[in-house]
């Protein structure tokens, strides 16, 4: 068959994956003439001011960011802040050829309410100072209630000069739900900055949305961070693992040789306390997510047993996550720290500790200085 591309951003059209460049639906592709074709992206940019999310493999990340190498430009890095060091792009700026870097910590509504902003930003200058990476300003949101939109607004502004504005993140850090925001709330009013509405610049790895005083904000796509659980589970499992609301905090008191399993995704072992006391542990994951206490000698029964229905999500066969491993952790100080299961929550823990955290193989579990302490 022939192919055909899209009017407004040139991709291959296409009808298998919504998430890849090009896509249209089965219905739409035989509503439009070939050589007016526009995929489903362009078409909700163009009649609804609105983005969708949009992942593209590292390669073509790569190629797309590759094209602000030649210009200066201001650099917005999204971050998860459940999930830093996994949406973390140590090398963006190398990649942009681009120094200046105003860093957006997303999903600050999942914290309890109780946390102050000012300690998260404070956490979030010594992650970065532990990659070596400086930032011109950090500021944290929620795309989710826009919340402090108008603060982000104001830096961009602060920053930019005459120079573009490029959105980078990877998937699911919620870059595309910060661009709606955006485009939402400076949108065609009079006085408004965005003239997006006129005329979106589309093209394969970027969209661009003029600003008034020349310069252009470029939504970019993207890059798939595979290390999360996301990837591996089916729609109902992912409601349940993913947090939309606060995380309610759950504690636990938990002695050597004692197990969590987190549904049946994750589990961590208490190997030893080192002062052979309990441990108390602080577990933030979705609260819709069943967390269950055993001993660590029935642990391995209890999984072959249990799994899909006590420990669940996976519900079933179908949802085959990969073969678990285990990453052990031993600390010997008496910091606070979390244990990361990407995409999926952490664990609060005060060192010195030994602990096996385990994980289908694919799935990024790493320790970090507690976020909350
Ligand atoms: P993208 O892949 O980076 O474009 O991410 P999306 O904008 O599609 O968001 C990924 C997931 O995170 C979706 O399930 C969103 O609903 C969720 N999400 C995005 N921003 C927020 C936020 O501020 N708070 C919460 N709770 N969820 C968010």
């Amino acid at each position: 068959m022939k192919e055909i591309y899209c009017k407004g951003c040139g991709a291959l059209i296409q009808t298998e994956d919504k998430t890849l460049p090009g896509y249209v639906s089965e219905s739409m592709k035989a509503s439009f003439k070939p050589s007016n074709m526009i995929c489903q992206r362009c078409y909700r940019i163009k009649h609804y001011n609105e983005v969708y999310p949009y992942a593209v493999s590292n390669t073509d990340f790569l190629q797309v960011i590759d094209k602000i190498k030649e210009e200066d430009a201001l650099i917005i890095k999204i971050v998860d802040i459940f999930d830093f060091s996994g949406s973390f792009i140590p090398a963006i700026k190398t990649l942009t050829g681009n120094e200046d870097v105003i860093l957006v910590g997303n999903k600050m509504d999942l914290l309890p309410k109780n946390v102050k902003e000012k300690k998260i930003l404070n956490w979030l200058k010594i992650m970065l100072a532990q990659q070596g990476f400086t930032v011109l300003a950090s500021i944290l949101v929620s795309a989710k209630y826009g919340h402090n939109f108008d603060q982000l607004m104001d830096l961009i502004y602060k920053y930019k000069g005459n120079r573009n504005v490029y959105i980078v993140g990877c998937s699911n850090v919620g870059k595309s739900k910060i661009v709606n925001q955006i485009l939402k709330r400076y949108l065609g009013e009079p006085g408004d900055i965005l003239t997006v509405s006129t005329s979106p610049m589309t093209t394969i790895g970027l969209i661009g949305f003029p600003l008034i005083d020349g310069s252009v904000i470029y939504d970019t796509p993207g890059v798939i961070n595979k290390h999360q659980y996301v990837h591996y589970l089916t729609r109902p499992s992912y409601k349940l693992t993913v947090p939309k609301k606060e995380i309610k905090p759950l504690v636990f008191q938990l002695y050597e040789g004692q197990t969590l399993f987190f549904g049946g995704l994750g589990r961590l072992d208490i190997i030893s306390g080192e002062t052979g006391d309990k441990i108390s542990l602080i577990t933030y994951f979705a609260n819709t997510l069943n967390i269950h206490r055993t001993k660590t000698s029935n642990a391995d029964e209890l999984y072959d047993k249990k799994l899909y229905s006590l420990l669940s999500p996976p519900f079933n066969e179908s949802e085959a996550l990969p073969k678990w491993v285990y990453h052990e952790f031993r600390i010997r100080d008496n910091q606070k720290y979390d244990i990361v299961f990407c995409g999926l929550g952490f664990v609060t823990l005060r060192a010195p500790f030994h602990i096996r955290a385990y994980a289908p193989f694919v799935v990024g579990v790493y320790t970090r200085l507690a976020i909350i302490w």
